[in-house]
């Protein structure tokens, strides 16, 4: 096992983004397909998202919708990928991605 693997697991979202960045461009584009595809049952049945007619997914890496506005709850917080990823913001669709929530220093 190397070093970040052992570190990954209780490392900060912070320090797991510097060790992700690290990765090749296929485990990159792995890592995104799983993002996706998990979640599809999170960000795609949540209250706040239903009936708004956005087809995106993975705000929390990806950035936030330019549909969605109205709050309605959130299911970012039963997402496995907040764990993997030690996220601890919610609403990536109206606040934006992961990433410019820590560098706006958002806790
Ligand atoms: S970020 Fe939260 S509120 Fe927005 S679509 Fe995903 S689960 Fe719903
Ligand atoms: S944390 Fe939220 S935005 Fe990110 S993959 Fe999970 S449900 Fe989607």
């Amino acid at each position: 096992m190397t070093n970040n693997e052992e570190k990954f697991p209780t490392a900060t979202f912070e320090e797991k983004f510097k060790m992700l960045a690290v990765m090749s461009d296929t485990d990159r584009e792995r890592a995104a397909e799983n993002v996706l595809y998990i979640c599809k049952d999170y960000c795609g049945k949540c209250p706040t998202n239903q009936g708004t007619g956005e087809s995106n997914l993975a705000f929390c890496t990806l950035g936030k919708s330019t549909i969605i506005q109205e709050h309605k709850g959130c299911l970012c917080g039963q997402c496995p990928i907040t764990k993997t990823m030690s996220l601890r913001w919610e609403y990536y669709c109206t606040q934006g991605k992961a990433l410019e929530l820590s560098e706006a220093k958002r806790r």
